[in-house]
């Protein structure tokens, strides 16, 4: 199996993208773009879910 390691653009740590996962798919698409770790990806959709409950409140 392939990994790619990649940088994470929040916490700076690097992570493995594995082939076949979706994170994967985007890497290849734009090996420039950001990209973020597990535990980055759950806070953002944290923080984005907290940003749409306060509107919606
Ligand atoms: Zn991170």
């Amino acid at each position: 199996m392939i990994t790619y390691k990649v940088i994470c653009f929040c916490c700076k740590t690097a992570f493995l993208v594995e082939e076949g996962s979706p994170k994967y798919q985007l890497y290849k698409k734009n090996m420039n773009g950001k990209f973020a770790c597990e535990n980055c990806d759950h806070k953002v959709y944290l923080e984005a879910r907290k940003g749409l409950m306060g509107k919606l409140l």
